[in-house]
């Protein structure tokens, strides 16, 4: 069962075995001797006497110090054991067992039958261990997909191309990523076409883009299309193994690719065993990853490329990669998916919606327009909301208010409907959200409101007020930003001007507020103290404002003197805007809250007519 190479996957099993060993031997120094002699009675010499001329007694030996004698008898039920009783100058007694037939022993076996000794001593534990081993296996197997039994096995998945069964119709937008792909799709349908000519295709391409946008679906497809084989394993799976089982893993999962090629191999999340080397090694941990990444770049540097084998990998994180992985004749091609713009969401919307039955009346484009930013999965989860909305209120098709509903509960969380606000809590929280629309309204170059709600939701927004663009935006000028943070505030600058005080409802304004101002500072190049300096850079391009500083702390305090400046400047105008239109302020916030939710062209009418003369 074992390899001759010098294989690590062997080290758990050697392991495993020495220290079986070891126990057996314990039990069999201290446990089993115990347990293997048979039980020694003792008696009294009269009772012994008496044993033997009742004729109870068969055998006799004296023990090795020659005080004890040790016999051989039968119980009172006629049963044979053992029994010793100390002896007694006794010149009679000779005589006396000869008369009764006992022999005289040289040996009375105190032990079991040796074979019987054996068999309990070393055949029963091994036989345990074993049973013990391969029930513990059997567990990780299911736990983990891991087979140790059939050491090297990797039991990556094998889905063949017939039961992956998806085509690049199945993923919508990402037209670019498409094209790239269909080289090696056309490669790997005809193989010969590139060998005949001498032209090597990529080994390996390197899918880059957030999470959600499509990636698996992407390398699904393209075994779905060439209709090969789809050998696929997720990097994090390699973190759970044992000691050397992701390089034996890795190692299996290229030996099974060979031999199926032309086929797919697909390494998804591969930043988990990718990463940098030099990085952190710290005491141990990371050696098991580092010996998984050597095993696949030798892999990779290993198999002939003219047969059809492509390796496909996605990560979200490509800046944290090893440059070793990025290095020509591996992952050399590297395929941009980036989130869907306006089209390329409205397409995904109705691949999704094409499984769901409809009403007749659904527009994907309001949909598509009120989702910027939003990735492929979370706009196939909102059609998937929706119809479970539909579902819930019993009826049989998805009409568009589903589809609007569960853009709220994807982006802003769950309506809360049972949610309990007191009175003036939902006074509050009413003006708050009017501020924050009305100075959005107020405001040139910024997003219309489109939806005005109280209803909490289960994020815990209390309230929550809805801008869409017209159009897809790429590109923020300086003064919208400062529109949006002026947006932002005008939420607290409600609750100021109306009620005296603040409560702690702002906080994610608050939030979105200053990450806004800092950006401009430190990224944008929008601040005229410092100009076109980067001040703060982004670890990765997919993940969102993580951010780290790259200026001296000097500076630092200089950013966040900015940063208030900016914010507070944005805040003195929300706080203008709405002292110069009190009352539409008051009849709005009124309004929404009677009705709870208002939509933008309720909320402009009222704004546009004339104020109401009391
Ligand atoms: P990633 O691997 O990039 O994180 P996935 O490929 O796992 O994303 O996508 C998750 C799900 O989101 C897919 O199964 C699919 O339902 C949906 N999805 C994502 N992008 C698209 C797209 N471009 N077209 C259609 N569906 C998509
Ligand atoms: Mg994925
Ligand atoms: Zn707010």
């Amino acid at each position: 069962m074992f390899e001759n190479n010098p294989n690590p996957a062997r080290k758990p099993i050697m392991y495993y075995i020495l220290i079986a060993a070891g126990i057996i031997m314990l039990l069999n120094a201290f446990v089993f001797p115990a347990l293997l002699q048979r039980q020694v009675e003792s008696v009294g010499y009269s009772d012994f006497l008496k044993m033997v001329d009742g004729g109870r007694v068969l055998e006799v030996q004296l023990d090795s110090s020659g005080e004890q004698l040790i016999f051989l008898g039968k119980d009172e039920a006629g049963n044979e054991a053992i029994y010793k009783t100390a002896v007694f100058p006794d010149d009679s007694l000779r005589a006396r067992l000869e008369s009764a037939g006992v022999t005289f022993s040289a040996q009375i076996a105190t032990q079991n039958s040796p074979l019987l000794s054996f068999i309990i001593s070393w055949i029963l534990p091994i036989a345990m261990f074993t049973i013990l081993g391969r029930v513990l296996v059997n567990q990780m197997t299911k736990k983990g997909g891991l087979n140790a039994l059939s050491f090297g096995k990797s039991g990556a998945k094998i889905v063949a191309s017939e039961e992956t069964g998806v085509t690049f119709a199945d993923v919508a937008g990402e037209e670019e990523a498409k094209d790239a792909l269909k080289e090696i799709v056309d490669f790997l349908e005809r193989p010969g076409k590139y060998a005949s000519i001498g032209a090597k295709l990529p080994k390996g391409a390197l899918l880059v883009g957030p999470p959600g946008t499509g990636k698996t679906l992407l390398a699904k497809a393209v075994a779905g299309e060439a209709k090969v084989p789809f050998f696929s394993i997720s990097g994090s799976e390699f973190v759970e193994m044992f000691v050397g089982m992701g390089a034996a893993k890795v190692r299996d999962l290229f030996k099974q690719a060979n031999e199926k090629a032309p086929c797919i191999v697909f390494i998804d999340e591969i930043d988990t065993i990718g990463k940098k080397r030099d990085t952190g090694a710290g005491f141990g941990g990371n050696d098991e990853r580092e010996q998984t990444l050597n095993q696949l770049l030798t892999e990779m540097d290993g198999f002939d490329g003219k047969k059809g084998v492509v390796i496909l990998a996605a990560t979200n994180r490509p800046e944290s990669l090893d440059p070793a992985l990025l290095r020509p004749g591996r992952f050399d091609r590297r395929i941009p998916v980036e989130l869907p713009d306006l089209q390329g969401r409205e397409a995904i919307l109705k691949v999704h919606a094409a499984h769901i039955r409809l009403a007749g009346d659904i527009n994907m484009n309001e949909i598509a327009r009120a989702t910027s930013g939003a990735s492929g999965a979370e706009l196939a989860n909102i059609v998937n909301e929706a119809a479970l909305r539909a579902v819930r209120e019993g009826r049989d098709t998805v009409r568009q208010e589903d589809l609007m509903e569960s853009v709220e509960t994807v982006i802003a969380g769950y309506q809360r409907k049972n949610a309990v606000l007191s009175e003036q809590e939902r006074r509050i929280v009413s003006y708050h959200e009017i501020g924050h629309a009305l100075v959005a309204a107020k405001q040139t170059n910024s997003a219309p409101v489109t939806k005005i709600t109280i209803v909490p939701r289960t994020s815990g927004a209390l309230g929550y007020t809805m801008q869409i663009d017209e159009e897809d935006h790429n590109l923020m000028s300086r003064e919208e930003l400062e529109n949006k943070i002026t947006t932002l505030t005008g939420g607290q600058a409600a609750e100021k001007l109306i009620f005296g005080s603040v409560t702690t409802g702002a906080s994610n304004d608050i939030e979105k507020a200053t990450k806004l101002a800092r950006a401009m500072i430190t990224r944008y190049g929008m601040s005229d103290q410092f100009g076109m300096v980067a001040l703060e850079t982004l670890n990765s391009q997919y993940l969102g404002q993580d951010t780290s500083l790259t200026c001296s702390a000097a500076y630092a305090e200089k950013i966040d003197d900015q940063v208030v400046a900016l914010v507070g400047q944005a805040r003195e105008k929300a706080d203008r805007i709405l002292r110069e239109n009190e009352d539409k302020l008051h009849e709005l916030a009124e309004y929404l809250l009677e009705k709870e939710t208002i939509t933008g062209e309720e909320f402009m009418k009222i704004l546009n007519q004339p104020n109401l003369t009391v």
